[in-house]
């Protein structure tokens, strides 16, 4: 695959497409890793809940935020609710209500163990990912 993008442009691009610090589709973040990754005339291949090594390899790698330190771009875009990332509304929230700046006042989770936890993306699931292709 050719690389038409540095590692370093690749997070700023995905940070620069995704500015908001909240919680982000798996697979939008997955078809803007690939898009960036490789923007040739192939279709954009359906990540269902399998992410290549080069998305997975995108969303661990360390972007510098200054005095804030370094954070993954899984770690900037997880729910954080749940700490995954997923499609829509979080599997774990039963109800949530905001302040009238946007800011979180009520969450009501459901019970553990009784929310689709295979809906969300898990760190483990995207270091697993990364380490599928090494060496
Ligand atoms: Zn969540």
């Amino acid at each position: 695959m050719k690389r038409r993008h540095t590692p370093d442009e690749l997070a700023a691009a995905l940070r620069e497409r995704f500015p908001a610090p909240y919680s982000l589709s798996f697979r939008q973040v997955a078809e803007a890793a690939v898009e960036l990754i490789d923007p040739g005339p192939e279709p954009v291949p359906e990540p269902d809940g399998a992410l290549t090594p080069e998305q997975a390899k995108a969303l661990l790698k360390e972007e510098d935020n200054g005095y804030m330190g370094t954070k993954t771009i899984f770690d900037k875009s997880k729910c954080q609710h749940c700490g995954g990332l997923h499609a829509r509304k979080c599997p774990a929230v039963a109800e949530i209500e905001y302040h009238p700046d946007g800011k979180v006042s009520r969450v009501v989770y459901f019970p553990h163990g009784s929310w689709p936890a295979d809906e969300v993306l898990w760190l483990e699931d995207v270091v697993k990912a990364a380490e599928a292709e090494t060496d």
